[in-house]
């Protein structure tokens, strides 16, 4: 028979994604110790290619906490966005000094240097953890997570606080009792076709605003893009075959986009707007994509990610370095949402008059000129670009 092995630990974090990695880092870096569960393995969460952009505040964060050298990769991010408004290039440049220290850096390299990180400055960190569960999570209850550990055998640690890192799809938010949170979401009515190809990016940005809708290449490293085409909602993978995706990027972005690379990997991607609210139940928190998803057009959803984690890393140091002192804990929740909401609002806003400028069928004529309006005057006003850029930054 198959003994379960009990331990205990301050925090345990469920997945290692760019949430609970820097959760984690932070945590070692105070003394606090705390168990990262993952139920990927190492390779394959090294590998997931996603986001691509570090703004200005989570750069400053790393750089706070001592990491920057060690984990942030990749270049500073160019402070022009390339457009291709009816075939003519229209860069945008942002304004000065609102973008300074984001950089553009993949997010499997940031997921990287985060592991290679934590495991060298001898952070607890267990791949392959199947059925990771957390158990009595209320606060007046001693919460501990069970799992099967890579050989299958069963363990159980007792913890005071369990970080649920898991995304949209994971464990942590279900194990809250019904009639607790409140889910709110939009959903944009259309979907993004992604292709990962080995193409060399001419720019950071190059986005196309086109009548038959929005196409967007961003780079991912020197060797590779990410191609993005927005696509009827009802769109399914088996209709966009390479050649059809190539000719499509083609006529959108008006030119040969060198993009007759190899196509490696393609994914619908739904546009959604999701907020979970309150991001805590007693003594489990959640954090990044388990308690909200912004659609990848704002380009924020792994920097609030990098918020929340350092959000709950300050207020679980100060619990343990005070007394006991909750006050930090119970601000999480309010404080993270406030941030989050600022950030939907961008999102819904940059989303929206992206894909309405070019395409006037996606919300009508009227709204087409809206949108014309809106990115003109980011163009003319130094007030409106300066808004834009500081979103870009994560300034406000
Ligand atoms: C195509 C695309 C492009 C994007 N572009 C950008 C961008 O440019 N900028 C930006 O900021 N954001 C972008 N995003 C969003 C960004 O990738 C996510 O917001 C970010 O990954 C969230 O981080 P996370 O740590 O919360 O979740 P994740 O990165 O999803 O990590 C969750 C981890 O939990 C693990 N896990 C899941 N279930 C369990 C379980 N039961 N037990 C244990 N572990 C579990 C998973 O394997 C994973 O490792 C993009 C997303 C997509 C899909």
């Amino acid at each position: 028979m198959t003994t379960e092995t009990t331990e205990t630990s301050t925090v345990v974090i469920v997945g290692a994604g760019v949430a609970g990695l820097t959760l984690g880092n932070l945590l070692l870096r105070k003394g606090i110790d705390c168990v990262i569960l993952e139920k990927r393995g190492r390779e394959y969460v090294e590998q997931r290619q996603r986001a691509g952009v570090i703004d200005t505040r989570a750069a400053r964060m790393f750089r706070e906490w001592g990491l920057e050298d060690r984990v942030i990769g990749g270049v500073p991010f160019d402070p022009v966005l390339n457009f291709r408004i009816d075939g003519e290039d229209r860069p945008l440049t942002l304004t000065p000094d609102h973008h300074g220290d984001g950089r553009f850096c993949p997010q499997q390299v940031l997921v990287r240097n985060l592991i290679d990180v934590f495991v060298a400055d001898g952070g607890d960190l267990r791949f392959d953890a199947e059925d990771v569960t957390p158990h009595d999570i209320a606060d007046e209850a001693s919460p501990h997570v069970r799992y099967r550990d890579a050989t299958g055998s069963p363990r159980t640690i007792h913890c005071e606080f369990v970080a649920g890192c898991d995304g949209d799809h994971g464990v942590s938010r279900t194990a809250i009792p019904d009639g607790i949170l409140t889910r709110y979401s939009h959903d944009y009515g259309f979907v993004w076709l992604t292709a990962l190809a080995e193409v060399p990016p001419r720019h950071q940005t190059l986005m196309a605003l086109h009548p038959r809708g929005f196409a967007g290449q961003f780079g991912r490293g020197p060797h590779a893009s990410r191609f993005y085409l927005q696509c009827s909602p009802d769109s399914s993978l088996s209709e966009w075959p390479d050649e059809r995706i190539r000719d499509e990027l083609e006529t959108r972005f008006g030119e040969p986009v060198a993009a007759r690379g190899r196509i490696i990997s393609r994914q619908l991607v739904p546009l959604r707007g999701v907020v979970h609210s309150p991001m805590r139940h007693g003594r489990l928190y959640l954090l990044g994509d388990a308690a909200h998803i912004v659609p990848p057009m704002s380009a924020k959803g792994m920097n609030l990610a990098l918020h929340d984690a350092e959000l709950l890393a300050n207020a679980i140091v100060h619990h343990q370095e005070n007394d006991r002192d909750t006050t930090l804990l119970d601000a999480y929740s309010p404080t993270c949402l406030r941030h989050v909401w600022n950030y939907q609002a961008f999102a819904t806003w940059w989303t929206e008059l992206i894909h309405s400028a070019g395409d006037a069928s996606y919300r009508g004529d009227f709204h087409h000129h809206l949108a014309r309006a809106d990115l003109a005057r980011l163009y003319e006003s130094g007030t409106a670009n300066r808004l834009l850029s500081e979103f870009m930054a994560g300034l406000n």
